[in-house]
């Protein structure tokens, strides 16, 4: 190459100011981004990767070939002693920090999926899956839901309980049903609640429960009896309840760590103070929740696609073909950009969605959908590179590809998070008047 023509070369022909405008350090993506947060954010992000890489990675391909292999609550009470399972409620209630969750409420949830996630996605998902069932008490706005259940169950988690946490909607019949609104006016509601002295009885079924096995604690919804979705309320259950057990866990493709598992309820009796905001007011809670959520599973997605690229770069520097390493073969390293390219993309849309004050819908599907979609490309474009290597388990990649399989589906298939987008411009941009009719 011609001498002078690099852009560090080239940057030291400039005087002073010329080089101070123009950045061709050598610096890590991660680190340049990290860079850009505000200090706590930067701490926090630190953090999180630290905690993955000490606890998180060792256990992943253990945690994907035997799951029976490892122990989630162990794993949960050491993220609980760093302070990271309590965070959604700052001090005296929980650990978050005041100043990051007035700043942002999403940022801190999504730096943590991407780091958890880039280890692991299972047991990433374990450890997030607990916000999720956390996330309605503080959601709903109800005062008793934050200052006397989460209260409570912080309170358990910091005197070293591993009191997990499950968000249950999924019914046997309705999936998508639960989670948009043409479905939900049609949908068929089995988990029922029945007034009776001094609170209610539940009866019916929820199935795919994240964290259901080990969950101490459901935040569950169900219709009030002889009523739709409309009805919908959310109650506070824990194992404890007589009536309420545990049915099968699935066996399943990827994030194998974290239990999917059905929840049978008979007669269960819930008290008054266990209704979480206000009766019929479920719905509203649920939808919230997952605007919430979405960008988060965007931050999952991220994290499984930036582990499978640092995986696959690592290989294709140690692998060589022709005697060469792989990475030296201009076809390998065009490939490689853009699959970085996507995952800043990826990572883009997930702060931005975290940039605004208070989360909506457009913003987490347009996330959920486009950082799961890419997920899936960056896997595949990973085992092509690695073909046979990329088969095998050892390295990581093939499970990665199946982590981010999920991602399309939970929280909402994607089909189902392109109608939240257009449901969630409908009256700003969409305009289409007959949207909700058949
Ligand atoms: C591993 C795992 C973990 C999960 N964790 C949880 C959890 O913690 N809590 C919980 O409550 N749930 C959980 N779920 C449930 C998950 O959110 C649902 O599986 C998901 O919403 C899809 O529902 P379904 O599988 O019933 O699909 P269905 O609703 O049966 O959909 C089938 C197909 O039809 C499409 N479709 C449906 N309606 C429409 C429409 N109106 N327009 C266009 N296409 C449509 C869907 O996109 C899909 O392709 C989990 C699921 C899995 C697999």
């Amino acid at each position: 190459m011609v001498k002078g023509l690099s852009p560090q070369e080239a940057r030291a022909r400039l005087n002073l100011i010329g080089r101070f405008l123009y950045d061709a350090r050598a610096i890590d993506l991660w680190e340049r981004d990290t860079k850009t947060l505000p200090w706590i954010f930067r701490r926090l992000r630190r953090k999180y990767r630290k905690f993955a890489q000490e606890t998180i990675a060792p256990l992943a391909l253990k945690s994907d070939s035997d799951p029976h292999q490892i122990d989630v609550k162990e794993i949960f009470l050491k993220a609980a002693r760093e302070g990271l399972e309590t965070e959604l409620m700052p001090y005296p209630i929980g650990t978050g920090n005041p100043i990051a969750l007035a700043k942002s409420f999403l940022l801190g949830p999504i730096l943590k999926a991407e780091e958890f996630c880039a280890a692991c996605a299972g047991i990433g998902l374990a450890l997030l899956a607990h916000d999720l069932g956390i996330a309605p008490l503080f959601i709903s706005g109800d005062p008793k839901a934050t200052f006397k259940w989460m209260r409570r169950i912080y309170g358990e988690i910091l005197n070293g309980e591993p009191a997990i946490a499950a968000f249950a909607i999924t019914e046997p019949e309705a999936g998508s049903d639960a989670e948009e609104t043409l479905g939900a006016s049609r949908a068929r509601v089995g988990c029922k609640a029945q007034r009776v002295k001094g609170g209610w009885v539940l009866n019916g079924r929820k199935v795919f429960i994240s964290n259901g096995r080990v969950a101490k604690w459901i935040t569950l919804f169900a219709a009030l009896e002889g009523e739709g979705m409309e009805s919908w309320t959310c109650f506070l259950l824990d194992k404890s309840m007589k009536g309420l057990s545990v049915g099968r866990s699935e066996r399943k493709m990827g994030q194998r760590a974290a239990d999917a598992t059905e929840l049978v309820l008979e007669d269960v009796f819930v008290p008054e103070d266990r209704v979480i905001g206000p009766v019929r007011g479920g719905w509203a809670i649920n939808r919230n929740v997952l605007n919430y959520s979405r960008p988060v599973v965007g931050a999952i997605a991220l994290g499984i696609a930036r582990g499978a690229f640092e995986r696959c770069l690592e290989f294709c520097h140690k692998h060589r073909l022709n005697d060469r390493p792989l990475v030296s073969y201009r076809y390998v390293q065009l490939e490689l950009a853009d699959m970085l390219i996507k995952i800043q993309a990826m990572r883009a849309m997930v702060w931005q969605a975290a940039r605004y004050k208070i989360p909506f819908q457009t913003a987490g599907s347009a996330a959920k959908v486009f950082c799961s979609d890419m997920a899936w490309e960056v896997c595949n474009q990973a085992m092509k590179l690695m073909e046979e290597n990329g088969f095998l388990h050892c390295h990581g990649i093939e499970k990665a590809a199946r982590d981010a399989r999920l991602t399309q589906i939970y929280e909402g298939t994607n089909q189902i998070n392109r109608l939240a987008v257009v449901e969630g411009q409908l009256n700003a941009e969409f305009n289409i008047p007959d949207f909700y009719e058949d």
